[in-house]
């Protein structure tokens, strides 16, 4: 199939052809033609999947064979995201893909000064990206108007229910109009999931690329078995062993991403940090130094990560193993896109048997294990509770001992009770 096929506008087959596309990845091939009859979707799809397409052509093509509006211009459609970076990516892509058409993007988070919001808004935009928290800000203060909002996306819908912006979706719903298609997409199906799809979605298309909660097939994964107190160490190595010159690395919190990007500096590895205390400007820099190369290393939270989108991402390494099984996916899912091959590194000490456990229950596959002949872990030290940052520690103790393999699952439980008091951008 090429894009021809799908019965695109010629402004947007010139600017697909700008991007250099050749043929639909398999979530457009699927979503494309559906969302073109009018239905709405529930679409089970990573980032790197092509998604971001996938929702935008088919929108600006309806937009296009719309009549033209009389009067001012409203907001035509609307795409919540869970995160600043993420928004800025989506419309970034939306603004690639519409170039050719005369509608206009903009962008709202929060973190930054909220009159440029408002004077863009008024100058009259037809697509909207926001997350969730600022956009409330705008409804309320009348800055925005979504009376013609036609399209809602629901981006990363998951990870907005984990970051407790659920009442925030129901009261941006709220406003919209009831006629309207929306479009759900998820990287895991949740019950939180469902129950959000069937309070909003009317007779959804179920739209699947790849097993859901399946890791990619094109990612190597791999868990380093390692003490503590040695992954440091063990990092530096396989990063100037291996000649790693672009690593994205995961941390469990925030002053964790901290104190290891300083200790890489230490080891003569340029990083960065970036996570939810960062203000908005020092992330956006971070992430720009370590597109182009001028850093090495880009440590992360999760939440801060996500939606990064960077082509040919070679290294992710987990130099903790998160908490919430279904982040592992979102983790290894930042390499290995768009066809590109890419290595997910683990380093595990004891304390994290558990997490480990539930990872592999959830991705139906044992990952690979390698013991370093200089890093074996030492078999007296025994499995400690694991800190989570704040004073969410002694919810996440390891049971039964935390010997290795005893099959704890603790953190497979598919969504409850995961950061549920969490509010906004805690990681
Ligand atoms: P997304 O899942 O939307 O974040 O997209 C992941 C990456 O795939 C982005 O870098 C896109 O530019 C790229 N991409 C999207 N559609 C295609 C396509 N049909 N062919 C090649 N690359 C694509």
């Amino acid at each position: 199939m090429t894009f021809n096929d799908l019965g695109l506008n010629k402004l947007l087959l010139k600017a697909i052809q700008e991007q250099g596309y050749d043929t639909p990845t398999p979530i457009q091939e699927k979503a494309i033609p559906v969302i073109l009859q009018r239905k709405d979707i529930l679409a089970g799809a990573q980032t790197g999947t092509g998604k971001t397409a996938g929702f935008t052509l088919p929108m600006l093509e309806l937009l296009l064979r719309a009549k033209p509006e009389k009067g001012n211009r409203k907001v035509k459609a609307l795409v919540l995201t869970p995160t600043r970076e993420l928004a800025s990516q989506v419309a970034e892509s939306i603004g690639l893909y519409a170039k050719h058409t005369p509608f206009k993007t903009s962008v709202i988070f929060g973190g930054v000064k909220i009159n440029p919001q408002i004077v863009a808004l008024r100058k009259g935009i037809d697509i909207v990206v926001a997350t969730p928290g600022r956009l409330l800000d705008h409804i309320s203060q009348r800055t925005i108007d979504l009376s013609g909002v036609d399209f809602l996306i629901l981006d990363e819908a998951d990870r907005m229910l984990d970051m407790g912006f659920v009442n925030d979706i129901k009261k941006v719903i709220a406003v919209l109009p009831k006629e309207r298609q929306t479009l759900l997409f998820s990287a895991t199906y949740s019950d939180a999931i469902k129950k959000l799809s069937a309070s909003f979605l009317k007779s959804p298309s179920l739209i699947e690329v790849a097993r859901t909660n399946a890791s990619s097939e094109i990612v190597k994964q791999a868990i380093y078995h390692v003490d503590k107190t040695r992954k440091r160490e063990l990092l530096t190595h396989l990063i100037k062993e291996g000649d790693w010159q672009q690593v994205l690395v995961f941390t469990r919190t925030k002053h964790g991403a901290n104190r290891l990007c300083g200790q890489l500096e230490t080891d003569g590895i340029t990083s960065a940090a970036i996570h939810g205390n960062k203000s908005q400007n020092a992330r956006t820099k971070a992430l720009a130094d370590f597109k182009v190369g001028k850093t090495r290393v880009l440590v992360a939270t999760d939440i801060a990560a996500r939606g990064i989108d960077i082509d040919q991402l070679p290294h992710v390494v987990n130099y903790e193993l998160p908490n919430v099984s279904e982040d592992y996916v979102h983790r290894i899912g930042r390499t290995g896109r768009a066809g590109n091959k890419g290595e997910a590194i683990s380093l595990v000490c004891v304390d994290e048997d558990e997490f480990l456990a539930g990872i592999e229950k959830l991705i139906s596959k044992d990952i690979p294990k390698v013991w370093l002949k200089d890093f074996k872990p030492d078999p007296s030290i025994k499995a400690e509770p694991i800190n989570m940052g704040g004073n969410r520690g002694a919810r996440n103790k390891p049971r039964g001992g935390g010997s290795r393999g005893n099959g704890g699952n603790r953190n497979s439980s598919g969504g409850g009770g995961r950061n549920s008091g969490g509010g906004r951008g805690r990681r």
